[in-house]
């Protein structure tokens, strides 16, 4: 990828940390008119993460043609990224309270990009839809029957209230059996996907180091997206490493 990396005055211009950042170009980075010193802390920063992180690092999940959340031998083409972001308190901090995280000071972030296949994405995506999905048709059907003028004339004369009664039941009875759905289906659809991302080697791996995934819920759904971050901490493909200028245009 071509970056636009100019400032030779910075102090990190071509180091590792450089590398490591991976900015698209010197606007914009953390580096940017900072002094030696404050280059120094960011290094310093930078250095802290990749020694929290697997000494192979993370570049696999996203570099292969291959389908990184298909389970078994045979893996699915790479259509898309599943995107899902891990965080780590700052061992140098005192304070290792997860809501860090999100800000700036006392921990990392890193975004794990999962290449996915088509098949583990449209798994992942037809469980997300799933349980609105049969509430949703259940209600309309429901709704469709109740609205004929006879059926509604025969509710009522039981009960006024009955009509809605009815509704309000058919939606929480859909609303539980999308759930059992969804559960059967997390169950099957498991045994080619990783449906539970901590269960992946690379989210045990990262856990194992102390790294704890951010999105709340019992199972964490990845955002998918088609073009994977290629700028930031944690996205640097091994080919793209610096090496001298060659690699970098100025
Ligand atoms: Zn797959």
């Amino acid at each position: 990828m071509e970056r636009e990396l100019t400032n030779r005055n910075c102090p990190l211009w071509g180091s590792e940390t450089c590398a490591r950042l991976n900015m698209r170009a010197c606007r914009g980075c953390p580096a940017e008119e900072k002094d030696a010193l404050e280059a120094d802390q960011i290094r310093a920063d930078v250095d802290q993460l990749y020694a929290l992180l697997p000494p192979e690092g993370v570049a696999s999940l996203f570099t292969g043609e291959r389908c990184t959340l298909c389970r078994g031998e045979r893996k699915g083409k790479r259509t898309c990224y599943g995107l899902y972001d891990m965080g780590h308190a700052d061992p140098r901090a005192q304070k290792k309270k997860l809501s860090l995280f999100r800000g700036k000071a006392g921990g990392f972030l890193i975004p794990l990009q999962f290449g996915c296949c088509d098949g583990c994405r449209r798994r992942y995506q037809l469980l997300g839809w799933l349980p609105s999905l049969t509430v949703i048709l259940c209600l309309g059907l429901a709704l469709a029957i109740v609205a004929q003028e006879p059926v509604a004339q025969s509710l009522r004369a039981v009960w006024r209230g009955l009509p809605l009664l009815t509704l309000l039941m058919v939606a929480a009875i859909s609303f539980a059996a999308g759930k059992v759905l969804v559960k059967v289906l997390r169950d099957r659809f498991n045994q080619l996907t990783y449906m539970d991302l901590k269960d992946h080697p690379m989210v045990r791996r990262m856990s194992a180091l102390g790294w704890e995934g951010l999105q709340e819920g019992k199972y964490p759904q990845p955002v998918f997206t088609r073009q994977r971050l290629t700028n930031g901490v944690g996205t640097l493909a091994p080919e793209e490493s610096f090496e001298g200028d060659g690699k970098i245009s100025d």
